[in-house]
C-alpha cells in the first residue's frame, strides 16, 4: 500500500461530516467529540501515525514488514565506561539472514533488546498493511 493510499485511508475514515455549510456542526466521522474547529489538527495527527507509527511493544515491532527502519528511543545515550553511547537505528531484513541490523555497524538484536518505544522512520510502501 502507498503513502497515499495510506493518507487517503485515514482521511476517509477521519473524515469531517456534518451540516453542509460553515464549520459549526461538524465532527469527524470515527471520533464524534472532535468538532470542525478541531478537525484539523486531529487529521494530521492521524496521518503522521499512520506514517511514522511509535512501537510501544515488541509485538509491534515484529510485526513491521521486512524493509522497515526505526529509531529506539533515547534510553541508550549517556555514558557507558567513558564512552558516549547513542540510540539505534535498526533495518529489519527478512529470511535468511532475518533480524533487526544496526544501521551503519555489525550485528543482529532480538526485537526484545531494541530499546522502546522506538520511531518507525521507514516502511516500505509495497509490503505495509
Ligand atoms: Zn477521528
Amino acid at each position: 500500500m502507498s503513502n497515499v493510499d495510506r493518507i487517503a485511508g485515514v482521511l476517509v475514515e477521519h473524515a469531517l461530516v456534518g451540516p453542509l455549510s460553515g464549520v459549526g456542526g461538524k465532527h469527524c466521522r470515527k471520533c464524534p467529540d472532535v468538532d470542525g474547529l478541531d478537525w484539523i489538527r486531529h487529521v494530521t495527527a492521524k496521518i503522521d501515525a499512520e506514517l511514522q507509527p511509535v512501537i510501544e511493544t515488541v509485538e509491534q515491532l515484529d510485526a513491521l514488514p521486512p524493509g522497515s527502519v526505526v529509531l529506539e528511543a533515547m534510553g541508550r545515550y549517556g555514558d557507558f565506561l567513558g564512552i558516549t553511547t547513542i540510540p539505534g537505528v535498526f533495518h529489519k531484513f527478512p529470511a535468511p539472514v532475518e533480524g533487526w541490523y544496526v544501521v551503519a555497524g555489525h550485528g543482529a538484536r532480538e526485537s526484545t533488546s531494541i530499546e522502546l518505544p522506538a520511531r518507525v522512520l521507514y516502511t516500505p510502501e509495497a509490503d505495509h498493511g
